[in-house]
């Protein structure tokens, strides 16, 4: 009954429930990190904590050999005699070293794999939840932020783990040391623990503040990376030598380098100078306890082993103390780091894959009604569109830059959800098949469809993960015509795209770089092929075969493309207009021509264009290659 009121009457305290909060939060974190630690090695989860609580209580003993070895050898000094303990003595302390030599040079190689260990899982994980998460958090700078800062700080969880084991390590020390010094004169242990109390506090305090700074930074932190990225990357490399602009990115850099700086060494500043300050008192104490040993050896009422025995305990004192300080406080410190991390891996989708269904063949997509805004912005893109796409007939989508056509692509595949109105397909709204199933039929360009710095096999396999086929390889390079680079290509399949990590490696123009993302469409097994602006880069001839491929391809697949070229929708049986976001005319290319209304205007726009350059050359039968 009394404990319940004490509690209650604490609890009241808006301290102690703090700090009961914080011990609740801690003790969870340390569950949290002891379970990945688990996952990741129970064998060396067990060596580390082992590690971790021997070695403090073999300094103890070693202490009390010391004391007694010193006593024994005041005792018969002079005697002439050497009494068999002292061999005993000897060969405890001796022991005692070995093993504790041992233990740290054990502890050092456990460490080292453990972190590496640990450092592989938790890299696993942040990479998984990464190439999960829904493509609005990458469109988001504050996700940015959580996810660069758990990359760098992921390291903590082993650390936490460290820290926490060797805060019971120093634990157990600070116990046995604290009664020894208690048995001996209370005094000793209680004045020597009060002045370390300060030194504590401030670290704890300046940790968690040089935490928070850090986090405050961490986003200029971000653009520093960046702008130093921009100066190392090849593809900016022209760029920065055109314009000149190596000054510039250096000036932005240093800036944002002082700023973040200037504050973090006002506070380290602050932090050691006031460090320096409480760290003395501790050192003071135990000059004044070893005057009074030495002046109680002097009348008699103590011994040499004595002197050695307390200040011994006293050292181990201080280094216990100070190393449960510094665990706590970098349990603190990295407990701020790994509810960061937890976050980012629990952070949630709003696009769920809850759907159950399965869909073999797409045959018919339908927007109906849909609008869309990208999170994060005001500015509707899509607005109340309804669309439908068949299989039996070639879309293209028209219309100016910024008209909302990737957009719509984007849609279809689930990687943003619109914020109203329904996509079908089949006629089944799309959130109710399953989201591999769905992406499984889409065969997807898009214009910003990156290479990667693998062999030329990988780029083109990478479209279809799951088959290995040289052949269709072969054929797809085929299809989008690849011919010109598999001639220059000196291991064949096997050469590497760019020379960033192979000297041999191809370097190739924007055009054929796009051809080759092309091949990885075209390579995979799909029953909807979507071409967003697939000839931007290409030259006439390249462009003209492409789409002559794409005709004989497409004829049994939903096919979708997006083109500014007006020359290539001719290839479409269908052509839908866009304007802000809103579908303004639809209809066959003669349909919309006759309509007279925004396609013709486009088109006129374009062949007059075209006109004017063909009549310079003298040639005016020519309308077909319109740009
Ligand atoms: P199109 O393909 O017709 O050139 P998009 O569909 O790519 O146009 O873009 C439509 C509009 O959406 C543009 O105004 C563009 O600025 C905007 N937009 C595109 N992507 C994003 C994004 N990730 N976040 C915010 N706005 C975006």
């Amino acid at each position: 009954m009394y404990g319940g009121c004490i509690m209650e009457a604490l609890c009241r305290n808006g301290r102690i429930k703090r700090l009961l909060k914080n011990v609740i939060e801690s003790v969870k974190i340390l569950m949290y990190c002891l379970k990945l630690s688990w996952n990741a090695s129970g064998v060396y989860t067990m060596l580390r904590m082992f590690c971790s609580i021997v070695p403090p209580l073999m300094g103890i003993m070693g202490s009390f050999l010391s004391k007694y070895l010193l006593d024994l050898l005041a005792d018969k000094l002079g005697t002439g005699k050497v009494p068999e303990v002292f061999f005993l003595l000897i060969g405890g302390i001796c022991t005692i070293k070995i093993l504790q030599n041992l233990s740290d040079k054990v502890e050092q190689y456990i460490q080292i794999i453990h972190n590496e260990i640990m450092n592989e899982k938790l890299a696993m994980m942040l990479m998984q939840r990464s190439c999960s998460a829904d493509m609005e958090y990458f469109d988001n700078a504050e996700y940015y932020d959580k996810l660069q800062a758990s990359a760098r700080d992921s390291y903590s969880i082993a650390q936490i783990l460290w820290n926490a084991m060797s805060f019971v390590g120093a634990c157990f020390s600070f116990v046995g040391v604290f009664v020894v010094l208690w048995a001996a004169k209370p005094i000793y242990a209680l004045l020597l623990t009060l002045t370390a109390i300060p030194h504590g506090m401030i670290a704890t305090r300046y940790t968690k503040t040089l935490y928070n700074l850090s986090m405050e930074q961490i986003n200029a932190e971000r653009k520093k990376s960046y702008i130093q990225g921009i100066t190392l990357e090849k593809r900016y490399a022209q760029d920065i030598r055109l314009f000149h602009i190596g000054k510039l990115l250096r000036e932005k850099y240093y800036n944002i380098w002082k700023e973040v700086f200037t504050k973090r060494k006002q506070v380290l500043r602050k932090k050691t100078v006031v460090t320096i300050v409480f760290s003395c008192l501790p050192g003071i104490i135990t000059v004044v306890v070893g005057m009074d040993i030495g002046l109680r050896i002097f009348a008699g009422t103590a011994s040499i082993g004595d002197y050695s025995l307390y200040m011994g305990m006293m050292e181990q004192l201080l280094s216990a103390f100070f190393i449960m300080t510094y665990s706590l406080t970098n349990v603190h410190d990295n407990k701020l780091r790994i509810t960061n991390f937890k976050s980012v891996l629990a952070s949630k989708n709003k696009v769920l894959d809850s759907g159950m269904r399965e869909v073999a063949q797409v045959d018919e997509i339908v927007l109906d009604q849909v609008s869309f805004t990208y999170p994060g912005t005001k500015k509707c893109v899509l607005n109340n569109v309804s669309l439908r796409f068949r299989k039996t007939e070639k879309t293209v989508l028209v219309g100016v830059n910024g008209s909302g056509k990737t957009t719509i692509i984007k849609l279809l595949l689930r990687l943003y959800e619109p914020d109203s109105g329904r996509i079908l397909v089949n006629g089944v709204d799309i959130k109710e098949y399953r989201l591999e199933s769905l992406r499984r039929n889409f065969s997807v360009y898009f214009q910003e469809m990156g290479n990667y710095c693998m062999s030329l096999y990988e780029n083109v396999i990478i479209g279809d993960a799951e088959r290995e086929d040289e052949q269709a390889v072969y054929k797809a390079l085929e299809q989008s015509c690849c011919g010109d680079i598999l001639d220059k290509a000196i291991y064949g399949l096997n050469t590497n795209l760019m020379r960033m990590f192979d000297k041999d490696g191809l370097e190739l123009s924007g055009g054929q770089y796009q051809k080759i993302a092309l091949a990885r469409c075209l390579y995979r097994r799909s029953t909807v092929l979507v071409l967003d602006e697939p000839s931007s880069n290409l030259d006439p001839k390249a462009e003209h075969d492409i789409f002559e491929q794409i005709r004989q391809l497409s004829d049994n697949k939903l096919t979708i493309f997006t083109s500014h070229r007006l020359s290539n929708v001719s290839l479409a049986d269908r052509i839908i207009v866009l304007e802000h976001g809103c579908v303004v005319e639809e209809g066959t290319q003669k349909e919309l021509l006759e309509k007279n209304q925004r396609y013709a205007e486009l088109y006129r726009y374009q062949s007059e264009k075209f006109n004017i350059s063909e009549s310079k050359k003298g040639s005016e039968n020519d309308t077909d290659s319109i740009d």
